[in-house]
C-alpha cells in the first residue's frame, strides 16, 4: 500500500515534471553508492541530474550504516548507480527494502551496477562464506581501471536517455565530450604507466586489483588474510617474508584503512607506505575522475623516483 502511494505520487510528479521540462531543469535524481559513480553521473548527466553520493572518499564502501537520511535519499531516487558485485551487500539491500521505487529495482533502467558491465577480476572458483571473504562475487572495486569508467559512462548515458528522453540529445553530447576527454587522458596515462610497469606492491585490502591490472603493477602480498579479514600475527609474518623476498617497493593504503599493519610492515622492511586516494575525495587534489588517476600516478612516480 505504502509503495503504491509512493509510486502514484512519483508518477504524478513525473507528469508534472515533464510538463515543465526544459534542459535547464534538473529532474533525474541519481543515488550513487560511491563518489566515483557520483562524479561520473555529474560528468555525463550535467544539468539534467541531481546527484547524491551515499559515501565520501574517507569511507570504506563495504561498511556503511543504513541511516535514515540514506533511506530517504533512496526513496526519491530515479537512478541507483553502484559498484555491485556485493560491495554494498551489507547496507544497500536494507536501504532498498525501505521504500525504493520500482524504477530502481534490479532489471529496471534506473538500476545500474557497474560490475555487471565490465570483466570481473578475482572471481573465486569456490565460495566459502564461512571464511568471511567479502568478495564472494569477485572483486567489486572496478572503477580503478579507467577503461571500465569509459564503459560505464556509455552505459549511464544510455540509461539516462531512456529515463529522460526529452534531454537525450544533451546526454549524448555530454557523453561524447566526456569520452573525448577521457580518451585523451588515457593516452597521457599510458605513457606514465609504462614507466611504472612491474612495480611490486603490498596492499592492505584488494581495493587496487583493477588499477594494478591496468597499470601493469604486481601485487606481491596482501595484509588482509582474505578480503575483509584483518591480519593475524602469523599472516603478518608471512607477508613480511614475501615483501622482503620479492623486493616490494611500496605498501599501498586507502585513506579509510587501518594503519597499524602497514606501519608495522614498513618499520620492519623500510618499504614506504603510500596513501592513494582510491576514489574522488580520497585526496585533496583528487577532485574528479581525471585528477583521481593523475594523483594516483603522481604518488607512485614519487616512490619510483626515490628508489
Ligand atoms: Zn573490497
Amino acid at each position: 500500500m505504502r509503495r503504491n502511494l509512493l509510486a502514484a505520487a512519483a508518477a504524478a510528479f513525473g507528469v508534472a515534471g515533464a510538463a515543465l521540462a526544459s534542459p535547464a531543469v534538473a529532474e533525474v535524481r541519481v543515488f550513487a553508492c560511491e563518489p566515483e559513480w557520483a562524479a561520473l553521473a555529474e560528468a555525463v548527466g550535467g544539468g539534467g541530474v541531481v546527484v547524491h553520493s551515499a559515501t565520501h572518499g574517507g569511507q570504506d564502501a563495504h561498511h556503511v550504516r543504513a541511516r535514515p537520511s540514506l533511506i530517504a535519499r533512496v526513496r526519491r531516487a530515479d537512478v541507483l548507480f553502484c559498484s555491485g558485485a556485493e560491495l554494498e551487500s551489507g547496507w544497500l539491500p536494507v536501504l532498498m527494502q525501505r521504500g525504493a521505487r520500482h524504477e530502481v529495482q534490479p532489471g529496471q533502467p534506473g538500476h545500474i551496477m557497474a560490475a555487471d558491465h565490465v570483466p570481473i577480476l578475482d572471481r573465486p572458483e569456490t565460495i566459502d562464506r564461512s571464511l568471511g571473504d567479502i568478495h564472494p562475487s569477485g572483486n567489486p572495486h572496478v572503477h580503478l581501471d579507467p577503461r571500465n569508467v569509459a564503459t560505464l559512462a556509455s552505459e549511464l548515458s544510455r540509461r539516462l536517455e531512456h529515463i529522460d528522453p526529452d534531454n537525450a540529445e544533451a546526454y549524448r553530447a555530454r557523453l561524447a565530450s566526456f569520452q573525448a576527454g577521457w580518451a585523451e587522458a588515457l593516452r597521457r596515462w599510458s605513457d606514465r604507466v609504462a614507466r611504472l610497469q612491474g612495480m611490486k606492491v603490498v596492499v592492505y585490502h584488494e581495493a587496487w586489483a583493477y588499477f594494478l591490472h591496468w597499470a601493469g603493477l604486481t601485487r606481491v602480498a596482501s595484509l588482509e588474510a582474505l578480503p575483509g579479514i584483518p591480519p593475524s600475527a602469523a599472516h603478518l609474518q608471512s607477508v613480511l617474508e614475501q615483501a622482503r623476498g620479492t623486493g616490494a617497493e611500496v605498501i599501498l593504503r586507502a585513506p579509510y584503512e587501518p594503519r597499524d599493519a602497514s606501519s608495522w610492515l614498513s618499520a620492519r622492511t623500510g618499504i614506504p607506505v603510500v596513501e592513494l586516494p582510491y576514489t574522488v575525495g580520497g585526496h585533496p587534489e583528487a577532485t574528479d575522475l581525471v585528477s583521481l588517476f593523475d594523483v594516483t600516478l603522481t604518488l607512485l612516480e614519487e616512490v619510483r623516483n626515490r628508489s
